[in-house]
């Protein structure tokens, strides 16, 4: 196996962020000059990288018919793997403590606006609280009931909170 390649691409100004680069070997190189890429990108060297788009485009041109860089948009997808449940708890944990301790905010108990606060700080959260919401109160309830379960989830949150990080702990549960 060859050391994995994490870039960056050696071409000037590369503004593309694929997951995936390729070094420049002898042989690559030999192939672009071969193949008269090598004329626009002259200051490559063996041993550097190149992003696997400009590694398509300038070592093998042929395997593309038209612009290669546009031909593999799927190597610009930047791939972000879900968060854990666990994962999420503790971003949320480390929201609801910078929340009271740095910003000195007083705890907001109103659901709608949790949620917010959870969404805004952090786009990875966006939906958790309904994920929350789903997972402790599962059973279909009244609208008056479906208020009051949020407020219970918000409950839930702090608890949790409390138990992850001791500095937001002065919370008193109102259950
Ligand atoms: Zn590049």
């Amino acid at each position: 196996m060859t050391k994995k390649n994490l870039g960056p691409c050696s071409v000037n100004n590369c503004q593309i962020r694929p997951n995936q680069y390729r070094g420049i070997t002898e042989y690559a190189l030999k192939k672009a000059k071969e193949k008269g890429t090598y004329n626009q990108y002259n200051y490559l060297e063996v041993g550097k990288q190149l992003c696997y788009p400009h590694y398509l485009e300038i070592v093998e041109p042929d395997c593309n018919n038209g612009s290669s860089a546009d031909n593999n948009k799927q190597d610009h997808i930047i791939v972000r793997k879900p968060l854990s449940f666990g994962e999420k708890i503790s971003l949320m944990t480390r929201v609801l403590y910078e929340k009271q301790r740095i910003e000195h905010n007083i705890l907001e108990l109103t659901p709608d606006h949790f949620q917010t606060i959870l969404e805004d700080a952090e786009p990875q959260l966006v939906r958790f609280f309904d994920e929350l919401y789903n997972t402790f109160i599962p059973e279909r309830r009244s609208a008056f009931n479906r208020k009051e379960d949020k407020k219970k989830v918000v409950n839930i949150c702090y608890s949790i909170a409390a138990i992850y990080n001791r500095l937001v702990n002065n919370y008193s549960l109102e259950i």
